[in-house]
């Protein structure tokens, strides 16, 4: 450490993707380090902080998690409006989920802010043998569309805080 302290920046970060996907389970995992194998969607944080550290700086995220209101009806834009940074997610096991989060990029790219930073995150990559999306596919259009990409899992763990990270490295940090 160079002994001097640290600056700290606050975003608002969105989930978004279909239900069931996971959104819950990773904020739960990425902010208390736990996982719950019968999570239920309506418990899932609402609202929630987490800090990481990058690049000397303390990235403070504020995280929205939709509470399962996408199962009822499309989200309000007023959900994403004034996001710095959105995860969306989809389920390795389910290519639905996968057109759902496409769906959630086009929506972003026109109607959230033109500067918001997206990571794709294909969840339940520890269901390998169940796998329906191939991480190359993932990673194309990911890689076409200028967002993150990781395959996650919020049961093992795997690339949890690695995505808010990528995304807290990619965001401004000059206010
Ligand atoms: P949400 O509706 O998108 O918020 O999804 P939830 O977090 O409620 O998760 C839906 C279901 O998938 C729950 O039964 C979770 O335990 C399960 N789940 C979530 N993440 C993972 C994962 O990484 N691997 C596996 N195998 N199951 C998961």
């Amino acid at each position: 450490s160079s002994g001097a302290p640290s600056q700290m920046f606050q975003f608002k970060l969105v989930l978004l993707g279909e239900a069931a996907v996971g959104k819950s389970s990773l904020v739960l995992r990425f902010v208390k380090g736990h996982y719950y194998e019968h999570q239920e969607s309506t418990i899932g944080a609402a609202f929630l902080t987490q800090s990481v550290t990058v690049d000397n700086a303390i990235v403070k995220f504020e995280i929205w998690d939709t509470a399962g209101q996408e199962r009822y009806h499309s989200l309000a834009p007023m959900y994403y409006r004034g996001a710095q940074a959105s995860i969306i997610v989809y389920d390795i096991t389910n290519p639905e989920s996968f057109e759902r989060a496409k769906t959630w990029v086009r929506e972003l790219q026109r109607q959230a802010s033109p500067n918001i930073v997206i990571a794709l995150a294909g969840n339940k990559a520890d269901l390998e043998n169940q796998r329906k999306v191939e991480y190359e596919e993932g990673a194309k259009y990911a890689d076409e569309n200028g967002l993150i990409f990781l395959e996650t899992s919020a049961k093992s763990s795997q690339n949890v805080t690695d995505v808010f990270s990528e995304v807290a490295r990619k965001l401004p940090k000059s206010h």
